[in-house]
């Protein structure tokens, strides 16, 4: 387990550096280039509507985890207003929704950024990410994200339909995802997925772009079988899978997911365990859909990741020992 969170961890490491660092790189180029237009442009983006109410859903998340107020009457409305605003919107005949597009997904904005450089929405939605899961616990992927949300939203439906759900190995599922972002870093560092673009230009593609989930909510027939096999297959497996696992997407497949799980590490709210409430029972570990209770109830500093889904804090203790809060060391 240990050399699982150490892989993770590098991993994860190596991913913010490969992601965040030329973000941050492009950011200052743009801010040097253009004065304080470059960071002013970012800071436009992000008060687009998509942005700006992603940081509010993610707040008034914080607010209402914070306040032991998340109860399923409120977590589902938000889980099911994000899916509809962040996947399901701009499939709509009108205009309403039109900012709301999924472009950049958020592996697209992680990923080709790395492969074709960074442009301002993608470094903004980047940047909303890191906000919200530096602040905690994990408010982009536990209630903005779409597709966190709606695999969510079917682990509570599992749980009503009383569908017995397997837990993860950690260990197992953090190699699987560690696995296929360095094979997505050896494929792109070698070229060897290429092809050429309608304009004669040489193009790199993203492992990623066979496997994103995030396409599902790009709702259009693609023009060979083969291609609606890449699109839609991804998300409809996540939909299928998430009745027997939890968060199967994230904890296998997103590279967001292993950039936000170090993040998380560092955020200033978190899931706290009252020792001196505790009595050690281990419910929490037995009903608990995450590999992390059992790590926060031996201390640990490094956790898998914690989607904020308040099933610990809400109803495994019968002393109340959880509860979100600031991180206390
Ligand atoms: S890990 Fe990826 S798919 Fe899951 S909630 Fe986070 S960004 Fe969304
Ligand atoms: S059960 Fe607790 S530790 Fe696990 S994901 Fe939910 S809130 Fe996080």
């Amino acid at each position: 387990m240990r050399n699982a969170r150490r892989a993770g961890q590098i991993a994860g490491l190596a991913a913010a550096v490969l992601i965040a660092l030329p973000a941050v790189l492009a950011a200052a180029q743009q801010g040097q280039g253009r004065g304080r237009q470059g960071a002013a442009g970012i800071l436009a983006i992000i008060a687009r509507p998509k942005f700006a109410t992603m940081l509010v859903i993610g707040f008034v998340a914080l607010i209402l985890l914070l306040t032991r107020k998340m109860k399923n009457t409120v977590k589902v409305p938000i889980l099911v207003l994000s899916t509809f605003l962040y996947g399901v919107a701009a499939n709509l005949p009108t205009k309403l929704f039109a900012g709301f597009a999924m472009h950049p997904s958020p592996i697209c904005s992680a990923t080709k950024s790395v492969l074709y450089g960074f442009r301002p929405p993608m470094i903004a939605f980047l940047a909303v990410i890191l906000v919200l899961t530096l602040v905690g616990p994990r408010l982009f992927c536990g209630w903005v994200c779409p597709v966190g949300a709606i695999q969510e939203l079917i682990a509570m439906l599992a749980d009503k339909l009383r569908i017995r759900r397997r837990k993860w190995s950690f260990r197992a599922t953090q190699g699987v995802r560690v696995g296929i972002f360095l094979l997505f870093v050896f494929l792109s560092g070698a070229a060897v997925l290429h092809t050429t673009s309608q304009n004669g230009q040489t193009v790199a593609l993203s492992l990623y772009d066979y496997i994103n989930a995030f396409h599902g909510y790009e709702i259009a027939i693609q023009p060979t079988l083969l291609d609606n096999l890449f699109h839609f297959l991804p998300f409809l497996l996540t939909l299928g899978f998430a009745f027997i696992v939890y968060r199967p997407f994230c904890y296998l497949v997103c590279p967001i997911g292993l950039l936000t799980n170090l993040v998380e590490n560092f955020a200033l709210f978190r899931v706290v365990r009252r020792k001196s409430a505790c009595t050690d029972c281990a419910a929490c570990a037995a009903k608990s859909p995450c590999p992390t209770v059992p790590e926060i109830l031996k201390d640990a500093a490094i956790r898998p990741d914690c989607f904020s889904c308040t099933v610990c804090v809400n109803s495994c203790c019968p002393k109340g020992a959880f509860s979100f809060a600031i991180k206390s060391k």
